[in-house]
């Protein structure tokens, strides 16, 4: 109990400086891409425009990851609606395709019409890309990550992602989604707990099963919209 006061502390803490930290950091980078912008000039070298183009195209960059990662601490307006998980699945792909390729990594679908649920789509969205991330980076040389959505018999919509990545620990899982916890040497370690804290205000039930260097699979059931 007392752990989870503190987790629960650490959450508020986190939720409230993140919506700080995250219009504190933007505004400097817009500041940035308007001199960079200026910058563009028909004068310049061949080289030179490409530089710019490279800088701004990396600062548009950090504001997506920004965006992701970081609109967790907006104030919560609730905009939770009647959603079709297959079609925000369809996005989250198309979001992560480029990012998987650099990791050699395909993407294989099977999405069920039908499945309905109550959420928020670009927490759900970004719920999803968090735990998509993490499966297509856990196979550093390259491999499938299955992604699926359909009903169940007894009302649930479940939702299943699935890598053949390096796998996890029990003890690697217990810790799994806990504030900054990270393996990687980039990480926050803000990915899951995030994920999970959408997930679960949805009234989501997370299951994970992992295999160390045989692979990771996440199963989502969210209650069922008729
Ligand atoms: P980050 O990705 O920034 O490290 P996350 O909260 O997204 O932070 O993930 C926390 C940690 O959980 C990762 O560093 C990794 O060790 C582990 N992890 C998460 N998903 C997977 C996965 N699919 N396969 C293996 N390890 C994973
Ligand atoms: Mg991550």
């Amino acid at each position: 109990l007392r752990l989870d006061i503190q987790n629960a502390e650490k959450l508020r803490v986190i939720s409230e400086l993140t919506s700080v930290f995250a219009h504190e950091i933007r505004n400097p980078m817009q500041v940035t891409r308007g001199f960079l912008q200026l910058l563009d000039d028909p004068d310049i070298s061949e080289s030179k425009k490409q530089y710019i183009k490279i800088s701004i195209e990396e600062l548009d960059r950090a504001n997506d990851i920004i965006n992701e990662f970081l609109s967790f601490g907006k104030p919560t307006v609730d905009n939770s609606t009647k959603i079709n998980v297959g079609k925000q699945l369809e996005q989250v792909v198309n979001i992560l395709e480029n990012f998987a390729l650099n990791y050699d990594v395909k993407i294989k679908k099977d999405i069920h019409d039908s499945c309905w649920i109550f959420a928020n789509p670009q927490k759900l969205n970004q719920s999803l890309i968090n735990i998509l991330k993490n499966a297509v980076e856990s196979m550093p040389n390259g491999g499938n990550v299955w992604v699926a959505c359909m009903s169940t018999e007894d009302g649930f919509i479940k939702v299943m992602i699935k890598d053949e990545g390096i796998g996890m620990t029990r003890k690697q899982l217990d810790s799994l989604g806990s504030p900054f916890y990270s393996l990687k040497e980039k990480g926050t370690g803000l990915g899951m707990m995030v994920s999970y804290q959408i997930i679960h205000s949805f009234k989501g039930k997370i299951k994970v099963n992992s295999n160390q260097n045989i692979g990771t699979e996440f199963t989502i059931l969210f209650p069922q919209l008729p």
